[in-house]
């Protein structure tokens, strides 16, 4: 999916217009304890295009001791770099500011479509409230009212005929894509060449419509694969990192492509806060999902090291149970071989298909055993079960009322499907639909 930046200094009123953009669409996979739910980064779509907007606001730029001219910059270089259309956005009440000006030179020099946006105009009439902002250099300002909603349909119109076209992303479609995904620094560059090393490379650096990560197709056992590397645009110099630092919307985007997404983890580091954000939108993208613990050379160990470290990734990462966690070292390449197989065991099983028949045999068994607990008198009858999806596995489930299915009954059907069927490595969807 495309994605649009919302650029601008603090109280211009970002994220209203993010909302509004967003329509506080809710991810199916819904109250799932653990899941970080980072709300900075959601999908909308206007005219049947779908894209991804980001509130650059919101976004950590870490060090907190910084001057806020420099953390602005930093936002528009991001969005700059990764974007495919930036809303640079600006207050109509309070005129042109310093900090505007400073963020309107740097995005004069954007190659991507840039929208020079004026909140805060709740009448349009008023012409001098945004005619001022011409002198910016960025084109026709765009008076729109955030918080009334006025005019952005307009914008919205204009922003999604500035979207590329998906010129044919088409790619392979039996290659298994694989998403290299992490933190800077755990290893994703030296992985990605360590796994290279070993397999007959195809065609490296793809060229692509993305220009925020390298493809690399390669074959193995006559199976055809494509490694997404997010790091290694930085590898070739075409990013600093410190871009790459403040900005998951490369991995975004490399995760929307893939099959199966490798989060690597840094073992000798532990699971960081930016670990676990990063592995919820893969989580949350429904992709199959391995969990690499690299730099396991350094960490000093027993035999009883491995069990440890799982028990700290289950409970940081609890959201992602289903996914398998491999300990690797692309230094001395331990257990390296070991990354494919995986990919392919959790790519299969994202394809898999349950029978209706088969599925409703297993609910008639789990209602037996464990009937749902009453509330209010009644109790939850699960009618009906079907597989409506692949990649990931989706259900519909037909029930005597929607309210009665509640969370912790849907985690014991859960846990039974995967008892039963397997989805390793594989969120599994769930939708309930009431039927009198
Ligand atoms: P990226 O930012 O995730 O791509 O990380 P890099 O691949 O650039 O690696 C960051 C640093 O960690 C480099 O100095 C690597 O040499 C080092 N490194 C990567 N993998 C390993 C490993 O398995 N063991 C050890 N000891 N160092 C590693």
């Amino acid at each position: 999916k495309p994605i649009v930046a919302i650029v601008g200094r603090p109280n211009v009123g970002k994220s209203t217009l993010f909302n509004r953009l967003t329509g506080g669409r809710v991810a199916i996979v819904e109250d799932q304890p653990g899941v970080t739910r980072d709300r900075l980064y959601r999908d909308a779509n206007w005219l049947e295009r779908e894209f991804t907007v980001v509130d650059t606001g919101g976004l950590d730029f870490g060090d907190r001791d910084n001057p806020f001219s420099a953390i602005i910059h930093k936002q528009a270089e991001a969005a700059m770099e990764e974007a495919d259309v930036i809303m640079f956005m600006v207050d109509g009440r309070s005129g042109i500011t310093a900090d505007d000006e400073a963020v309107a030179t740097i995005l004069r020099k954007a190659k991507k479509p840039v929208f020079l946006v004026v909140n805060k105009i709740e009448d349009f009439s008023q012409k001098e409230r945004y005619f001022d902002f011409y002198s910016l250099g960025l084109g026709d300002p765009i008076p729109i009212s955030a918080s009334h909603g006025m005019n952005t349909g307009d914008l919205l119109d204009a922003v999604v005929a500035a979207l590329p076209e998906n010129n044919g992303e088409e790619d392979d479609p039996d290659a298994i894509k694989i998403a290299v995904i992490g933190r800077p620094n755990v290893g994703k560059s030296s992985l990605v060449n360590a796994i290279l090393g070993q397999e007959r490379v195809i065609v490296s650096d793809i060229p692509g419509t993305t220009r925020d990560a390298i493809d690399t197709a390669f074959d193995r056992d006559g199976k055809r694969y494509i490694l997404i590397d997010t790091a290694g645009m930085r590898r070739k110099g075409r990013i600093d990192e410190a871009v790459e630092r403040y900005s998951v919307m490369r991995s975004l985007r490399a995760i929307d492509r893939s099959d199966v997404v490798l989060m690597v983890i840094d073992a000798s580091q532990g699971v960081t806060e930016q670990d676990k954000k990063i592995a919820g939108y893969a989580h949350e993208a429904g992709k199959a999902c391995v969990l690499v613990l690299n730099k396991w050379d350094l960490v000093p160990k027993d035999e009883k090291t491995m069990n440890r470290f799982d028990k700290v990734v289950r409970s940081e990462m609890g959201f992602l149970a289903y996914a398998p966690t491999i300990y690797v070292s692309a230094l001395t390449k331990q257990r390296l071989p070991k990354i494919l197989e995986l990919v392919d065991f959790v790519a299969e099983q994202a394809t898999r298909r349950i029978s209706t028949s088969v599925l409703n045999e297993l609910l008639a068994d789990i209602q037996r055993v464990t009937p749902a607990p009453t509330d209010r008198g009644r109790r939850l009858k699960i009618l009906f079960v079907t597989q409506t999806a692949v990649k990931p596995p989706t259900f519909v489930f037909f029930v005597n009322d929607e309210d009665l299915f509640h969370f912790s009954y849907r985690r014991h059907v859960e846990n039974r499907f995967r008892e039963t069927f397997g989805f390793e490595g594989v969120p599994m969807r769930f939708f309930i639909r009431q039927r009198e």
